[in-house]
């Protein structure tokens, strides 16, 4: 064994081992070890395009990740579907990022990423049908469309990130 800092050993054995011979000088030196609550592997600190964040060890097989705040990794904050309240998951699809629900393709609810947070969930409803309206990109830039599309085909417009009303008529 080398005298380097060996953080990229990971078997349990060594760190026990390491942890057993320590000297006390050794006790508050940062280096603390995350596991990764979805495998127990161990979280490695990893530099994304915007900026560090957390990954398991055992990507790909385990995509768990966390923000980091401090040198710490920080859970992501869990976001529910608007629809079924199943867990959103984070996505990215052909560059674009966005949020899934976990239910698809049963639930196709699917909301925009906003600097790494699902788009406001908040419930604009639906004068058609009764549910709601999501925001959503369509070829012609954004617009509102019913949660139970296409079951409903009721839109509106979207101006600045809300829904326009339609004009109610005279
Ligand atoms: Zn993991
Ligand atoms: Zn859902
Ligand atoms: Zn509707």
């Amino acid at each position: 064994m080398s005298d380097r800092d060996d953080d990229f050993q990971s078997t349990n054995d060594h760190w026990e081992k390491e942890f057993l011979t320590q000297d006390s000088s050794y006790i508050g030196v940062p280096g603390k070890r995350y596991r990764c609550p979805k495998c127990s592997g161990l979280l490695l600190s990893k530099k994304g395009k915007n900026g560090a964040f957390w990954g398991c060890e055992n990507y790909p097989s385990c995509d768990y990740t966390a923000n980091d705040e401090e040198g710490r990794p920080v859970r992501a904050k869990k976001y529910f579907c608007p629809v079924c309240n199943s867990p959103l998951k984070r996505k990215s699809y052909k560059g674009n990022t966005f949020w899934g629900c976990v239910n698809y393709p049963e639930c196709k609810v699917t909301l925009e990423d906003v600097e790494g947070r699902p788009a406001s969930t908040k419930k604009y409803p639906c004068r058609a049908c009764g549910h709601y309206l999501i925001r959503k990109k369509g070829p012609k830039g954004y617009f509102w469309g019913c949660i139970k599309y296409p079951e409903c085909r009721h839109s509106l417009d979207d101006y600045n990130g809300l829904p326009v009303p339609r004009k109610t008529r005279r």
